[in-house]
């Protein structure tokens, strides 16, 4: 009788945790329009010649559906860049990166084609504050955004190597608006929603206080969002990204990640990597 009341309050305990949200009910998978083609060398100048080539890829946003809350992971680039690139980013950016953003590519277009709106996005994580991830924070001024206090500070006043003003990665006009927004500052890793579900990864290098993602799925699935911690598959290869706060820290960030990839027998998705986004992007994953 004992053991029939203890397996009967353990069975309760799970459906509870299981209609509380301990996982995450879908997370899609998409993309701010594409970049390129352009010299894979661009952005990875330690690659070889003789690996040199043509690359289209993607500019990655994560939507996911969780029964605590709808959370946006990244905005892509500001919704400006669709109509005229070189009056909103600096020229050299748009030469180079060749965005092919249209409207409907647009993070809140993206929201409205898969049902929601954007004024019922709850939670706003930000990787991290470049131009191409961070363009659309201020489509969420209800949100709670998630950023690292670092990155924050870093968005508002980045190192002169980066580019203060407009040949950098950080756009200003992206931000300028969301000074008063409320912003959850992270110092490390964090647990979204307090259940193991969704856990935000400080993983910096590419820039100060960049952070990544691992979502568990109601399936047993678990995916690693690295974003730009890990550009593509070159990077995995062992060849560094040309853009990096700091090598070492960008270095441990992505053995870090490789690790969780290996002990979990997951997959780790990739920020700009066109033949993962081709073979497994634009789709629900459940
Ligand atoms: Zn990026």
């Amino acid at each position: 009788m004992k053991k029939a009341k203890l397996v009967a309050a353990l069975v309760g305990a799970l459906c509870v945790a299981g209609s509380t949200g301990a996982f995450a009910q879908k997370v899609y998978w998409t993309t701010s329009g594409m970049f390129g083609p352009f010299d894979i060398r661009g952005l990875i100048p330690a690659l070889p010649v003789e690996k040199s080539r043509q690359i289209t890829i993607p500019v990655s946003m994560w939507i996911i559906d969780h029964p605590k809350g709808l959370v946006v992971f990244d905005t892509g680039n500001n919704v400006a860049i669709g109509e005229n690139c070189k009056a909103y980013w600096a020229p050299g950016n748009c030469d180079f990166l060749k965005p092919s953003q249209k409207r409907e590519d647009v993070i809140d277009m993206q929201l409205q084609k898969l049902g929601y709106s954007a004024d019922k996005v709850k939670v706003l994580v930000s990787s991290h504050s470049h131009l191409d991830h961070i363009g659309n924070i201020e489509m969420f001024p209800k949100a709670i955004h998630v950023i690292q206090k670092k990155e924050l500070y870093q968005a508002w006043w980045p190192e002169k190597f980066q580019g203060r003003t407009s040949p950098g990665s950080f756009v200003m006009a992206d931000i300028d608006n969301a000074r008063e927004f409320n912003y959850l500052e992270l110092n490390g890793d964090y647990d979204l929603f307090g259940d193991g579900s969704v856990m935000i990864y400080s993983t910096p290098g590419h820039t100060i206080g960049h952070q990544s993602m691992k979502v568990k799925l109601a399936s047993g699935q678990v995916i690693i969002i690295a974003q730009d911690a890990i550009w593509m598959q070159e990077n995995l290869d062992g060849y560094p990204a040309g853009l990096n706060y700091s090598v070492k820290d960008y270095t441990d960030s992505v053995n870090r990640l490789k690790m969780m990839r290996d002990l979990e027998g997951t997959e780790l998705f990739m920020a700009h990597d066109g033949e993962q986004f081709k073979a497994k992007g634009s789709r629900w994953y459940k």
